[in-house]
Formats: C-alpha cells, sequence, structure tokens
C-alpha cells in the first residue's frame, strides 16, 4: 500500500483523498441538517415579505453551496475508486505521471496537464 510512482507518495495522496472526502461528506451533511432544520422551525415561514425574501436568498445560496459540495463530492468518489484501481495520478491518455502539484489541486484530474489542453482544445 506504500507505492511510490515516480517519487509522488500514492499512500499520502490517498490519504489526502479519503480525508477530503470525510470533510465534503461531513460538510454537506451539516448543511442539510441547517436547512431541515430551517424548515422545521415553526418560527420561519410566519415572518413578513422581507423575511421570506431572505430566507429564500438563504437558500438560493445555501443550494448553490450544496450543489458545489456535491460536485466535490461526487469527483472525490471517482478519485476514490481511481486509487482502488491503481491508476490514480496516472495520465488515461499517455499514461504518465500526472504531477503532485496538479494531485494537490485536483486528485480526480485523469489527464496531465499537458494531455488535458490537447483535450481542451478539442
Ligand atoms: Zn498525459
Amino acid at each position: 500500500m506504500t507505492a511510490v510512482v515516480h517519487g509522488v507518495d500514492m499512500a499520502a495522496i490517498g490519504r489526502m483523498v479519503r480525508q477530503r472526502h470525510e470533510q465534503t461528506a461531513a460538510q454537506l451533511r451539516g448543511l442539510r441538517e441547517q436547512s431541515a432544520a430551517v424548515i422545521a422551525s415553526p418560527e420561519r415561514g410566519s415572518g413578513d415579505a422581507a423575511d421570506a425574501g431572505t430566507l429564500a436568498l438563504e437558500s438560493a445560496e445555501q443550494s448553490l453551496v450544496t450543489a458545489a459540495l456535491q460536485e466535490q463530492l461526487e469527483r472525490l468518489q471517482v478519485a476514490l475508486v481511481r486509487l482502488e484501481n491503481g491508476t490514480l495520478g496516472i495520465c488515461e491518455r499517455c499514461q504518465e505521471q500526472v504531477p503532485l502539484p496538479r494531485l494537490e489541486v485536483m486528485p480526480w484530474a485523469a489527464h496531465c496537464v499537458p494531455c488535458q489542453s490537447v483535450l481542451d482544445r478539442r
């Protein structure tokens, strides 16, 4: 489990992905519990129009955050699958090691930077 590919410690990357996955899942759970509490609260919803507007704005912002977290979580899940398959950090196009700084920013990256820019240009 301590495979070092091209000097990149995949065990460390794996730990980072698991940790981020847990954090993101916890954040998402927290947000969902919060919005469930707002909906369940008898004080909310009986306010005036301004309150209703604020509430709508809050929930719109919250759903944006929730959507972003959900997307992040799905990407991290992909990274976890790739980790288990042993393909995490390996470019799908050229089979080269994706550089560590790129993996730290986006561990789910399926391509190295040169390949990604070629793919983006298509
Ligand atoms: Zn590549």
